[in-house]
């Protein structure tokens, strides 16, 4: 390790100075390092709540609560109940420390000024600012590294998820859609019984296979809505495991993630019907077209593979524009047409395929 070059230990470093600092100063007002932040949080925002300050602070909420007592005990702050729920208590600070509170703004005032001289005037908005995006860097991903995944159903090996590729399927529970053509209402709802698989076993199984597999195909539900997704693919690409993702389209930030960062190789986008027809072929009583086109639009720029995917049943495309649908995936390098396939576990188990002529013509027009 390079004492020099090591960045954590200098934070290290930097912090115990200033806590050192903090409580030799603080010492006249009976207060600790610990305590100062959380009670110029309450002083900025009077009638804040711990519960607040745990989350925008990324404090644990023992530490807050014991610094809240500890301020209490002090007479800096005091607490009063909610008026609308009893569970709630809002602090403010008194008025000692209204008396005293100038004295320590000039405190940490003078230990920045301290730091600071060690850097350049003209260079401190950019360290300031690139500080603060290693920073939320770091919230960024303790947020997410533990975040739940729920995959419900893990297929070993598949020759049929990913066009000509062998691949291991895992499928994710939840959407926000509720397509009457969907084929499994257990990618959608939940069931109360259903097995969650251990992310562990999942990468075990992963592990196993790279040799003989192409890659991994995540499907849904809606994989996006996976709180834990994108730091999960972040560890499929340190393994160098090949990813394809299945998508309805709604959540282009993620994607957009996904594809800056280079966390999945191909996308398979599910297109529902024309514009027109869409919310009810999604199943919602409406639905806004701005966050798919958006999707396709990223997906068109990231120039990677990926193909829009439309399943037709024998309800609900009768009225389809047809040349509006063409529109609408124009920019898809490849385009497949499926039919739906009638299901006593589907979103409506009565909906019946599209006629098979019928079928036969909507292919030929469509896919390339
Ligand atoms: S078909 Fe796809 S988008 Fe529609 S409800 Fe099922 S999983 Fe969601």
């Amino acid at each position: 390790m390079e004492l020099h070059t090591d960045l954590l230990l200098d934070l290290n470093i930097l912090s115990r100075a200033t806590q050192k600092y903090y409580d030799r100063q603080l010492q006249p007002f009976d207060l600790t390092y610990a305590q100062l932040p959380v009670l110029l949080m309450i002083y900025e925002s009077e009638g804040i709540t711990a519960n607040q300050i745990v989350a925008q602070g990324q404090y644990d909420k023992g530490t807050v609560t014991k610094n809240v007592q500890k301020l209490e005990s002090l007479g800096y702050i005091e607490t009063v109940p909610s008026r609308t729920d009893k569970r709630l208590r809002h602090l403010y600070t008194t008025d000692r420390s209204k008396m005293v509170i100038a004295r320590i703004y000039g405190i940490r005032r003078d230990w920045w000024n301290h730091l600071m001289a060690a850097i350049p005037a003209e260079q401190a908005g950019q360290f300031l600012s690139q500080t603060r995006s290693l920073v939320n860097n770091a919230i960024e991903a303790s947020r997410t590294e533990n975040a739940p995944l729920l995959f419900y159903r893990m297929d070993l090996l598949s020759v049929n998820d990913w066009p000509g590729k062998l691949s291991l399927v895992l499928h994710a529970a939840g959407c926000n859609f509720r397509c009457p053509g969907c084929a499994d209402r257990s990618r959608v709802i939940l069931e109360e019984d259903a097995r969650i698989l251990q992310t562990e076993d999942i990468l075990d199984q992963i592990a196993h296979r790279k040799t003989f597999i192409d890659g991994v195909v995540i499907r849904g539900g809606e994989p996006f809505l996976q709180e834990g997704l994108i730091s999960f693919l972040r560890h499929l690409r340190r393994l160098q495991v090949p990813v394809r993702l299945q998508t309805n389209g709604t959540f282009p930030r993620q994607l957009e993630q996904c594809l800056q960062e280079k966390l999945v190789q191909e996308v398979s986008l599910q297109i529902l019907n024309d514009p027109t027809h869409y919310a009810a072929s999604a199943g919602l009583k409406t639905f806004h077209m701005g966050s798919l086109l958006e999707s396709i639009q990223l997906l068109k720029q990231a120039g990677i593979d990926w193909d829009a995917v439309v399943e037709v049943n024998d309800g609900g495309f009768d009225k389809t524009d047809l040349q509006a649908l063409e529109s609408l995936m124009k920019d898809a390098p490849h385009v497949v047409v499926r039919n739906h396939e009638q299901s006593a576990a589907g979103i409506d188990p009565g909906l019946k395929p599209m006629e098979e002529t019928a079928f036969a013509k909507w292919k030929e027009r469509l896919e390339r």
